[in-house]
């Protein structure tokens, strides 16, 4: 416990009042002395050299306080000066001796005396460790304080570091640096100085947090201050710069007002144009927004508006055109022509949309901007594979940053104009996301009420493509989306036969390439051997794609034995492909060397062409199990069951045990099994190696077959006729077993095959055995062929007939 020592006296004094100040004892203070009552108690103790006591008005700003408006407890204090102002009023220096507390106030004639106790406390040993604690805690709480409050000087901090009593150090700093007078008074009325220490720590610390707060306010505020400062001087750094190198924002204003004036274009997107332009002049030069909206007034300044081509509608003049850039292809051209011949009777008919399908490098592509020349119209491509966004085609809003126009209006400001022949490439690869689906945007595109007024996010305006000729390319219908397909009329490309091939290469792809790379007839000349070679070992495709590319390298390597050497032409004959192309990259499925037990060619279709595609059946001892291999599609597996199921009924006609189908296991597989097969058509196939490994007789080597089988054995027709039988023809095949009901389509297949190839018509499955299998004993009797001779032999025939065939074109 504290020890304290007391000291207190009775006085009666005359009364001076503060006014938003408190006097602490032994501090000095100077104030001027408000309100008559005092002046007169100041007057009559400075006469008689005595005491005065100071006493605090409640509130600040009443200079004609009454005594219960005055505080109870004030500072005895002994005026050291007074002095005298020009204004009239007196200045007072005091200091202070010590505190009292009020019992009653009396009024004089001039002024209040106050009765009260003038009382002193003081401890002993200042208050020990803990007074020097508090003392401490005091002084860092003052350095925060003067830290933040520059009109504290640090004279108060060294000073108040200088004093060594609680007491006395709480007056101190509470006089010299509270700032509110009723926080004074707070301090002046504890008497204890332990107490009052803590009482002015605790208003310390309240004042440190709100200097802080406002510190950190003001720091901001500077901050903010500055950095516009900054923005505005750049800003205005910029506009003189500008102004140095002549392109002002009003010149820029006026140089677009000019353009958009100049350009032809609807009035209201005209009007509207010339808005935004103002607009982006009003904002500060060089501003992100500004840029968006000029650049925004750019791209509309870019769009055919009004610019068009004039039709070609001489007819006969664009079906020249159109014959000398493709071969064949006649169902587009004849629908070409079509299409021209109504736009001649009836101009406005619209949105008669074609679209081309058919396997890659059948000339799609090419024939469309064919089209696009015979008909005098811009051609543009929009790739539409793998699109999946609607904004794709119909653009991002412009305030997106980097936002742009669709697919659709950036073709069109490709074309240049607002007819262009628009091609829509691979609309059959258009996929969906979560970002809405694109067909339906190219819906809107292709449909001819709409379209007058297409509307791309980015553009705004309705821009009128129903002048447009749009043309779609697909490789297969399936992935073509079902209201797009509904809205287009639909041209099927197909598969080049090998006599095509070589024509479109002979007519157009070689001459093409030879110019390209710098060759005439006189210096360059691909034999048709060569190129029969080129197309059987060195590209597997159902268009030219890729036979073209090997002309291609064959004309590069060409160029460059003429350059290198002395050579005045050259010549490729089939012996030199090799050397110029590298070996042969494909070698087509062979007939085997042998007749073979559970072994039958058949023929698959595929968007390749045709394929010759073995089927092999293996019989074991087993259960009755029926295993597929070889990637066999779902159709083809039901084809396998009723192979067996027909096999089954067959049994007793062809010498098989009745009950195989319970003791042996059954295993139907096709080679090549990474290659994923399906149809119908091989169901004869299956059928026939069934019987001949069950039987043990022999398949014919040099038989292929072809024909979907119904349980009762009837043989059923199939597709991809022309294909088939040129792959049959390729593989060495002699003869061809095909549905009966397929022989009218002999007519449409390659004259190659035809004239090669012997056909027999079958109608039930016993018709196909009976050509097919093979005696059980008579297997290497019915060989005519040696193995090594046959592929030999059947390469001459091919060779030589396909140069026949050729060399007889155009008589
Ligand atoms: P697609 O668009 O169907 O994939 P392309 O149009 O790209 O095919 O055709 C590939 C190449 O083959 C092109 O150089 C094209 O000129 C040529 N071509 C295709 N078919 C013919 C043809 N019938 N006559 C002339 N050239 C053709």
């Amino acid at each position: 416990m504290p020890e304290y020592i007391e000291k207190a006296e009775n006085l009666s004094l005359p009364v001076v009042m503060l006014e938003g100040t408190v006097a602490f004892p032994s501090v000095k203070i100077s104030f001027e002395v408000v309100d008559e009552n005092s002046l007169a108690a100041a007057k009559a103790a400075a006469d008689t050299n005595s005491f005065v006591l100071l006493v605090a008005a409640k509130e600040i700003g009443n200079t004609e306080a009454a005594p219960e408006d005055l505080y109870k407890i004030g500072t005895v204090a002994k005026i050291k000066q007074s002095l005298k102002t020009p204004d009239g009023t007196l200045r007072l220096i005091v200091e202070g001796y010590s505190r009292a507390s009020i019992l009653q106030y009396r009024q004089t004639d001039d002024y209040y005396v106050a009765d009260a106790i003038c009382k002193t406390v003081v401890l002993k040993d200042n208050g020990g460790v803990k007074g020097e604690a508090l003392m401490r805690e005091a002084i860092s709480a003052l350095e925060e304080v003067v830290h933040f409050l520059p009109a504290v000087s640090q004279d108060i901090l060294l000073a108040a570091k200088g004093i060594y009593n609680v007491g006395l150090l709480a007056d101190f700093i509470a006089s010299n640096v509270l700032i509110k007078h009723d926080d004074k008074q707070m301090v002046l009325e504890c008497f204890d100085p332990f107490t009052r220490l803590e009482t002015l720590l605790m208003l310390l610390e309240k004042e440190a947090v709100i200097l802080r707060c406002e510190s950190d306010i003001q720091r901001q505020v500077r901050e903010r201050l500055n950095k516009n400062q900054k923005d505005f001087y750049l800003r205005e750094q910029i506009k003189v710069i500008q102004e140095e190198l002549g392109d002002d924002a009003d010149s820029e204003e006026k140089e677009y007002k000019s353009r958009i004036v100049k350009t032809k274009m609807p009035s209201e997107v005209k009007e509207k144009l010339l808005k935004e332009n103002e607009k982006a002049a009003k904002m500060p030069f060089g501003s992100a927004e500004a840029n968006v909206i000029r650049n925004h007034i750019d791209i509309c300044l870019e769009l055919p508006w009004e610019k068009k081509t004039n039709d070609r509608v001489d007819i006969a003049k664009a079906k020249k055109i159109l014959d000398a850039d493709h071969d064949g292809l006649e169902k587009v051209k004849e629908r070409i022509l079509e299409f021209l011949a109504v736009k001649q009777l009836a101009p406005d008919l619209k949105n008669q949309i074609l679209c081309l399908v058919g396997p890659p490098g059948v000339g799609k592509t090419s024939i469309a901007s064919s089209i696009a020349h015979a008909m005098n119209r811009k051609y543009v491509r929009v790739s539409l594979g793998g699109v999946r966004d609607e904004a794709d085609i119909r653009g991002h809003r412009k305030t997106y940053v980097a936002s742009m126009p669709g697919r659709i209006m950036t073709a069109m400001s490709r074309a240049g104009v607002n007819n262009p022949l628009i091609l829509l490439d691979e609309i059959d690869k258009l996929t969906r996301d979560a970002h809405g689906d694109p067909s339906s945007a190219l819906l809107e595109v292709l449909d001819a009420e709409q379209n007058k007024s297409f509307r791309d996010h980015f553009i705004e305006f309705p821009f009128d493509l129903s002048d447009c000729l749009f043309i779609a390319t697909a490789n297969s219908y399936e992935g073509i989306p079902r209201p797009l397909l509904d809205r287009m009329e639909v041209i099927e490309l197909k598969i080049y036969t090998k006599r095509e091939k070589l024509e479109i290469a002979k007519n157009h792809l070689i001459p093409k390439q030879m110019k390209r790379h710098g060759l005439t007839k006189r210096s360059f000349k691909i034999t048709d051997d060569a190129l029969v070679e080129i197309v059987d070992f060195y590209t597997r495709e159902a268009g030219v794609r890729n036979l073209e590319r090997e002309i291609a390298s064959l004309c590069r390597k060409a160029a460059k034995a003429l350059v290198e050497t002395e050579k005045k032409s050259v010549t490729v004959t089939s012996k030199d492909v090799e050397k110029y192309l590298g070996v042969r990259k494909l070698l087509p499925e062979r007939i085997s060397d042998e007749n073979e037990v559970g072994a039958v060619n058949g023929l698959a279709y595929t968007e390749l062409g045709g394929d010759m595609l073995k089927i092999e059946v293996a019989i074991l001892d087993g259960t009755g199990k029926i295993e597929t291999t070889g990637s066999l599609g779902d159709v083809m597996q039901e084809s396998a069951k009723i192979a067996v199921s027909l096999v089954r009924s067959l049994a007793a006609e062809y010498g098989i045990p009745t009950d195989f189908y319970k003791t042996k296991d059954i295993h139907i597989h096709a080679p090549q099994g990474a290659v994923p097969k399906d149809g119908p058509s091989a169901g004869v196939t299956m059928t026939t190696a069934l019987v001949s490994a069950l039987t043990g007789r022999p398949v014919r080597r040099d038989i292929a077959m072809t024909g979907e089988i119904s349980l009762r054995g009837n043989v059923l027709a199939i597709g991809g006729l022309k294909e088939k039988t040129m792959a049959a023809y390729t593989a060495g095949v002699k003869k061809v077993l095909i549905p009966e009901a397929n022989m009218r389509d002999l007519a449409e297949i390659d004259p190659l095959a035809r004239e090669n190839l012997v056909f027999v018509p079958c109608r039930k499955i016993s018709d196909v055995l009976s050509e097919a299998l093979l005696p059980t004993t008579e297997t290497k009797a019915r060989e005519t062929l040696t193995a090594e001779k046959l592929p030999q032999i059947s390469n001459e025939i091919h060779t030589n007939s396909i140069t026949a065939n050729l060399s007889t074109k155009g008589r």
